[in-house]
């Protein structure tokens, strides 16, 4: 369990875009006594809109050098593809996604975009690449507008008002009193958590980033809110290059590609359906599990 993809408390699909996760990462480390050896190299470039092909190449990590965690990952990614990252818990699915905005750099190998090794880009340029939706939302006290321009410093009310809509928040933005200068948070109007992520959601609209990185929560709750939200998140997918830790059959099954990580290797890949009907796989294993609690659950 990575430190920035995971928070404290865990409401059902709490979600948040990566500034909150790299101020968490820092901390996290100031704790530990440690910094960050991720930086921009000397010549590095700022690259524009990139399309999102992904390469990961024979990539290695690990936290210290006593104990590897990926080991030997190589894996195409094409432009606008959904591939889900299933696998034990511990298996290394949220270490290899933090590789891709430079969180940590690999130990070997190589992780380019378009062809190009994500440590020639800036890393400012490279994470405006890159959204991140994760189980925590991170919301400030200002108006409603100023959080959703978060996303993207300088977007236009338009854009901020099409996003909203594209979260499904225009039905909550009616009834604020200011509308978009409605002051929101602990001073303001208290959102509730569904509303949270509709918000946050509607961040990364504004972003909209080429790339990315959905951490699902791990409830299965299968409320209306719940649809809601995952209606809004396949929308934010769409003709995006996405790559989901995914923990929810109905996400899973709809992916392109199924990704089963164990012990910080690639065990198997296939579709859905090419990985069910492997006799013995661990993803049918996985799944066989699953269905059983859920089935229990609902
Ligand atoms: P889960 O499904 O439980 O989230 P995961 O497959 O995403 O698991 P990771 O979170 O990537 O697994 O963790 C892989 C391994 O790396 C685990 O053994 C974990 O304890 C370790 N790990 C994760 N983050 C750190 C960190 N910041 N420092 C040291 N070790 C870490």
């Amino acid at each position: 369990v990575t430190v920035f993809f995971r928070p404290v408390e865990k409401i059902n699909a709490v979600i948040e875009t990566y500034p909150k996760g790299i101020a968490g990462f820092r901390r996290y480390l100031e704790l530990l006594g440690t910094e960050p050896d991720v930086a921009d190299l000397p010549d590095a470039k700022p690259v524009k809109h990139l399309a999102g092909d992904i390469r990961f190449d024979a990539v290695s990590f690990g936290y210290n050098a006593e104990r590897p965690i990926l080991q030997d990952i190589s894996l195409d990614v094409r432009s606008g593809e959904t591939i889900a990252f299933v696998g034990p818990s511990g298996a290394g699915k949220t270490t290899l996604c933090s590789l891709l905005p430079r969180f940590y750099d690999v130990t070997g190998g190589a992780i380019s975009i378009d062809g190009q090794n994500v440590r020639d880009m800036t890393l400012a340029s490279l994470r405006r690449n890159i959204g991140i939706v994760q189980q925590d939302v991170f919301l400030f006290g200002g108006t409603l507008r100023e959080n959703v321009a978060y996303g993207r410093i300088g977007a236009s009310e338009d854009e901020i008002l099409e996003a909203l809509r594209r979260a499904s928040f225009d039905k909550v933005l009616e009834t604020l009193p200011e509308g978009l200068d409605t002051v929101i948070g602990e001073r303001g109007v208290k959102l509730s958590g569904g509303q949270k992520q509709r918000l946050a959601i509607a961040r990364i609209f504004v972003k909209d980033p080429p790339i990315l990185i959905l951490d699902e929560a791990t409830s299965a709750l299968d409320t209306q809110t719940e649809r809601d939200i995952q209606a809004s998140l396949e929308e934010l997918s769409r003709e995006r290059t996405t790559l989901v830790i995914a923990h929810r059959l109905a996400t899973i099954r709809k992916a392109d590609r199924i990704v089963v990580i164990d012990k910080g290797r690639i065990a198997e890949q296939g579709t859905h359906k090419d990985l069910l009907s492997r006799e013995n796989s661990l993803y049918r294993r996985m799944h066989d599990v699953q269905f059983l609690e859920e089935a229990e659950i609902s």
